[in-house]
């Protein structure tokens, strides 16, 4: 057979020459075969092989050559295929020796039989050979050099154990489906959190069956299957991957996320986020609700006012509330005390309420905001106020102690005292205000002349505080007469504020604002070491000062006074600090041993406008004063028969106890003559002398000490 004869560097052979005019003959033709043969063997893309019944080489291609790094002078035909195998032994390709892999060949050439098998390389490539015996004795041996597709199917399986793996460890449970929408991948952890089987979700299912699967066996409740996958698709199809929150029968929350896979179909995740809804859910709540009472808190108040207003159709009332006496409760009967009685007010608020629509949030220490929706008309805002004033009225009883409170309410209403949140929170605490200076436990509606009052008020606080430093204060000084020797014995200072922009300002207008702002320690220091170093130049005279409650408290109080009195030299049996009822009336321990320890020193205490207060012989109990003085508005009513009654009862429990009773604001001759009548020991008022510069006292005790000496 005329086939191939491998030249150097070629395994093909070389095309004939003849030329076409000459008429075919059968040699022609197989020559042409022949041809068409070996450009066929040479073109194909795998090694071939071609051995006759004797195991000689016929024929190879230049792949073959190639696979097995053979030398194509050696691989002339006719080469025996032992020989072939030697030579691969020589150039050190075979991994075997040739014995052995002709061993392994010879079985498959002696039966004639096709057989596939792999040769791997001494240089690791592996080989794919397919062996197919030839009719007329012999065979064809294919080879496929077959290491790039191992390497990939390795890969790809080692890709799929990667998968695998990590399917199973995921913590969330997986769903991957194809283009057609059928399962085709779910991971232990979806079984896990469904607490299924296998067998319920089994591959190839769509997600209808899916979920028609899981509502029968229980794991969902029953949901609107259509719509859920109707939604389901048009998201994957606008590419959406939002999570959606998925309720599960059983109360858990599992959180579903769906990406779309490039090559169609879609990957669902499931994450089991209970624990952290419930978390969740649970700062929300706190951070929307007051810890001690329960109650919504002032950030979800204002949310839900500014909702509350934007669909409003109808009227809105909001109520600011204040607490009366509330700070003296939390003082005298401590903290926990004050709590419980918070929670109870909360309580009771919350009942008064009977819309369900309405809210009472807590902003904050006694204060309360509610909002009254569906209201059509003023009288039902009062009619909510007038029970709140009653049941907050209501003594509180805990085991062991009854509290009683009191609850001031401001209201203002939409839309007339404003559109938008801030300003009605506003004005219901101007109303509020109003309602409190009026004298507690009562409701004021919103006017907008309260809120010129709220501007001046805020003006005033303003310009206070710029007056101490530029020395706008003053004080002047009121002598105080001891009525059985005609001598005067002391002056109270009385301070004055001479403003530039107000003129002249009482001290009745300013004391308050500096008692709330709490300038009033610093102001009513500077008063206290003034007032020293003034009486400083009266030897004989004793010196009254004024003191507030919240001086009092302030706790740095007893180094200021023994401070004042080191710095100008008088001695504290000089001094008198004059206290009002409501400084005893603040029950707390630390004002009463402020009280004691300044006692201690020898100063005196003196209860100024005595009877203006509540049970005032109470608190003569808890606190032993050294002087009381009464006050004017009684001085002033002597000609009253009940009045001129009190005074001398006053002036005679004075007696009885020790205590020196002073007259204020005596103004005429008959004043006098009756508390000179009845033995009250002092008496100050314009009648003895109007409250005068530091430098008219002096020249009044010289004129006094010159009348005394002369008369
Ligand atoms: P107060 O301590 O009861 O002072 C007596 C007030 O009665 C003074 O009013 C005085 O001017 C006035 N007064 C005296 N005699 C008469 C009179 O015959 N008739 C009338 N109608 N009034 C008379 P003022 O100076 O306006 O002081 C008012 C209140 O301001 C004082 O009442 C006192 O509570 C407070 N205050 C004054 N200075 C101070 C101070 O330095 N510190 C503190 N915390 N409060 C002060
Ligand atoms: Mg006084
Ligand atoms: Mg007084």
């Amino acid at each position: 057979m005329p086939v191939a004869d491998a030249k150097d560097g070629s395994a093909v052979p070389e095309p004939g020459a003849e030329g076409m005019d000459r008429p075919r003959s059968i040699e022609d033709e197989l020559r042409e075969q022949n041809e068409r043969f070996s450009a066929a063997v040479e073109n194909m893309s795998h090694g071939l092989c071609m051995f006759d019944a004797d195991e000689r080489m016929i024929i190879c291609n230049v792949n073959y050559i190639n696979i097995f790094c053979l030398d194509p002078k050696v691989m002339r035909p006719g080469i025996r295929f032992l020989d072939i195998l030697r030579h691969s032994v020589d150039i050190g390709i075979a991994s075997q020796s040739a014995e052995e892999l002709y061993a392994i060949r010879k079985p498959y050439i002696d039966q004639a039989k096709a057989s596939t098998y792999e040769e791997t390389l001494s240089d690791g490539r592996i080989i794919n050979i397919s062996h197919r015996p030839l009719a007329s004795g012999g065979w064809v041996s294919i080879y496929e050099d077959i290491t790039e597709q191992r390497r990939a199917e390795r890969d790809l399986k080692e890709q799929h154990r990667r998968f695998d793996a990590a399917l199973a460890n995921m913590s969330q449970g997986l769903l991957m489906y194809d283009a057609d929408g059928r399962l085709i991948v779910r991971n232990q952890r979806i079984l896990e959190l469904y607490g299924v089987s296998e067998a319920d979700l089994p591959l190839g299912m769509g997600l209808r069956e899916l979920l028609e699967r899981l509502v029968r066996l229980g794991v969902y409740p029953p949901i609107d299957i259509d719509g859920e996958v109707l939604k389901t698709e048009a998201r994957l199809q606008v590419g959406q991957t939002r999570s959606t929150p998925r309720q599960l029968a059983d109360g858990r929350t599992l959180m579903i996320a769906r990406r779309p896979m490039s090559g169609g179909g879609w990957v669902a995740t499931f994450d089991d986020v209970t624990e952290s809804r419930l978390v969740e859910e649970r700062m929300t709540h706190l951070a929307h609700h007051d810890t001690l009472t329960g109650l919504p808190n002032r950030s979800m108040l204002r949310e839900r006012l500014d909702q509350a207003l934007e669909d409003a159709t109808s009227p809105l009332a909001i109520f600011s509330l204040d607490l009366d006496r509330f700070k003296a409760i939390n003082d005298t009967m401590g903290h926990p005390a004050g709590d419980w009685l918070l929670k109870s007010v909360a309580e009771r608020l919350r009942r008064c309420l009977r819309d369900e629509t309405d809210i009472v949030a807590r902003f904050g220490g006694d204060e309360f905001v509610i909002i009254q929706s569906n209201f059509k008309d003023l009288v039902d805002a009062e009619k909510l106020a007038k029970r709140i004033v009653e049941t907050i009225a209501q003594p509180f009883r805990d085991k062991s102690r009854e509290m009683h409170v009191g609850i001031s309410l401001g209201i203002a209403v939409f839309p007339n005292d404003g559109r938008d949140a801030d300003t009605l929170l506003k004005n219901a605490d101007t109303a509020l205000y109003r309602a409190k200076s009026e004298g507690r436990n009562l409701y004021r509606f919103f006017e907008p002349a309260m809120d010129a009052t709220v501007q001046a008020r805020r003006a005033l606080e303003v310009d206070l505080e710029t007056a101490l430093p530029r020395h706008e204060f003053d004080l002047d000084f009121q002598p105080i007469m001891n009525i059985g020797s005609g001598g005067i014995v002391g002056a109270e200072a009385l301070m004055r504020w001479h403003s530039p922009t107000r003129g002249t300002v009482a001290p009745d207008n300013f004391i308050p604002v500096a008692e709330e702002t709490g300038l009033i320690v610093p102001l009513g220091e500077w008063a206290l070491r003034k007032a020293c170093v003034a009486a400083a130049s009266w030897p004989s005279l004793r010196i009254a000062v004024n003191v507030s409650a919240v001086q009092l408290k302030s706790g740095g109080f007893p180094r200021s006074v023994i401070s004042a009195l080191a710095f100008s030299g008088v001695p504290a049996s000089r001094l008198e600090l004059e206290i009002t009822e409501t400084v005893l009336m603040d029950e707390s321990e630390t004002v009463l041993k402020t009280l004691r320890q300044l006692r201690g020193l020898g100063i005196r205490i003196a209860l100024d406008d005595f009877g203006t207060g509540y049970s005032s012989l109470g608190y003569l109990r808890r606190f032993p004063v050294d002087k009381i003085k009464i006050d004017r508005s009684f001085i002033r009513d002597i000609g009253n028969r009940d009045t001129a009654a009190i005074v001398r009862t006053v002036i005679g429990l004075g007696a009885e106890l020790g205590i020196t009773v002073t007259a204020e604001g005596v103004e005429t001759e008959m004043q006098f003559d009756f508390l000179r009548a009845n033995g009250c020991v002092e008496a100050q008022g314009y009648l003895i002398g109007v409250p005068s510069k530091a430098a008219d006292i002096q020249r009044l005790l010289k004129s006094r000490a010159l009348h005394s000496q002369t008369g």
